[in-house]
């Protein structure tokens, strides 16, 4: 018999930890729920209790316990061992107990659990964009020192995992990373400064939040890949490339020095990532749909025109820098998203805020998450001063 694997979930009532839930149902008995964190959603994870009795959970806001307790007591359930807030979740990360964590919180508060985990030699199947961008370096040099390793689970980070099992590091001349080039690809760019939240927010592929929806807009979310590239791979940005693909049948390729290039292409569901990172190496059967050749689209490629989405160069100049420079990247975008969003700045704003803010920061190198934390906030501040005198 298979030993089981244990798999703890952080941000277990989000879309990829639901997601990861049925991969489980469908890999059981070998993969067993041995714990799960969220911020905020007590019945939600009442529910997931109720089903899967995981050993112990975390809250990342200590002050939803009580309704906690009345929603496990509503489902029927004694009320697992609660670790609460930032220090709970970053001990629920490290723990003995599970063999997998799954690190799918959404922002910053992601950070500290997945060090943890790294720090612990764990396997970590990281969904969090966030905490590749902003402390990507100082991840990498974890794991390394521990023994943990990382298993992306973003669908183009994991494409090229996949891609790169077919050669050596020495044979591989770039990574190339498909963009779905988001709803302005036509848009003539002297309207963009016209551009409203509502056009912003309808993304022609993929249905998320909203945040990443206007980084996909911006393509700045195509920048933040790079720099998770960046670390996970261990690759020069200079050679990594971005390719639109508005299809999203191809998740991202390989170029060899041979000249080529091995795609991984598959049916857009997140469920085909999060398995193969619990998986790896090996593989096994999954529910994913299989592609439909008789109704497949033509497949379109073309390269980002940087001129009208300036989020590209900011990236690839951020990870330059590198230090706390992507931190105050990923943070100064959200400051500006925010205010977008809300009306109170133009979408062409969002890239010139956060150029502003880059450009009056020191960094500084990422050698602990409180180093990564404070960059952040200091960033926040600089953006929302930025976006103020922006103001319309
Ligand atoms: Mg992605």
């Amino acid at each position: 018999m298979a030993p089981v694997t244990r798999v703890a979930i952080i941000g277990s009532t989000g879309s990829v930890g639901v997601n990861t839930l049925r991969v489980i149902d469908a890999l059981a008995p070998d993969y067993q729920v041995a714990a799960l964190a969220a911020h905020s959603s007590t019945r939600k994870m009442a529910a997931q209790v109720a089903r899967y009795r995981p050993g112990v959970v975390a809250l990342g806001d200590a002050s939803v316990v009580a309704e906690f307790e009345r929603d496990c007591a509503a489902e029927g359930v004694p009320v697992p061992p609660t670790l609460m807030g930032e220090t709970g979740l970053r001990e629920l990360g490290g723990m003995d107990e599970s063999d997998i964590v799954v690190s799918a919180a959404v922002g910053a508060a992601g950070l500290a659990p997945t060090h943890a985990a790294l720090a612990a030699g764990k396997k970590v199947a990281l969904a969090n964009k966030e905490a590749m961008v902003i402390a990507g370096e100082l991840l990498r040099s974890t794991a390394e020192k521990h023994g943990g390793s990382i298993l992306p689970v973003d669908s183009e980070h994991n494409a090229i995992h996949q891609c790169l099992r077919a050669g050596e590091p020495p044979e591989v001349r770039r990574l190339i990373l498909t963009a779905s080039g988001g709803p302005f690809l036509d848009r003539p760019s002297d309207s963009f400064d016209r551009i409203t939240p509502d056009e912003a927010l309808d993304h022609p592929t993929w249905k998320m939040g909203r945040r990443i929806t206007i980084d996909s807009a911006t393509l700045m979310n195509k920048g933040f890949e790079v720099i998770e590239a960046r670390w996970l791979f261990d690759f020069d940005p200079s050679a990594i490339d971005i390719v639109v693909h508005p299809q999203s049948i191809v998740h991202s390729m390989v170029e060899f020095v041979d000249g080529s290039i091995v795609a991984q292409m598959g049916t857009a569901d997140m469920r085909g990532p999060i398995q193969y990172a619990l998986t790896y190496p090996r593989r096994a059967g999954s529910a994913v749909p299989r592609v439909d050749w008789a109704s497949l689209p033509p497949l379109e490629f073309r390269l980002p025109d940087r001129n009208r989405f300036p989020a590209v160069g900011l990236a690839y100049d951020a990870v330059a820098t590198g230090g706390t420079a992507p931190a105050v990247l990923n943070a100064a975008d959200e400051v500006a998203v925010d205010a977008f969003l809300e009306g109170r700045i133009a979408f062409t704003d969002i890239a010139r805020i956060i150029d502003g803010v880059l450009a009056s920061h020191a960094p500084s190198a990422p050698d602990s998450v409180e180093k990564v934390l404070e960059a952040d906030r200091w960033a926040r501040r600089r953006a929302r001063e930025a976006a103020r005198s922006r103001a319309r």
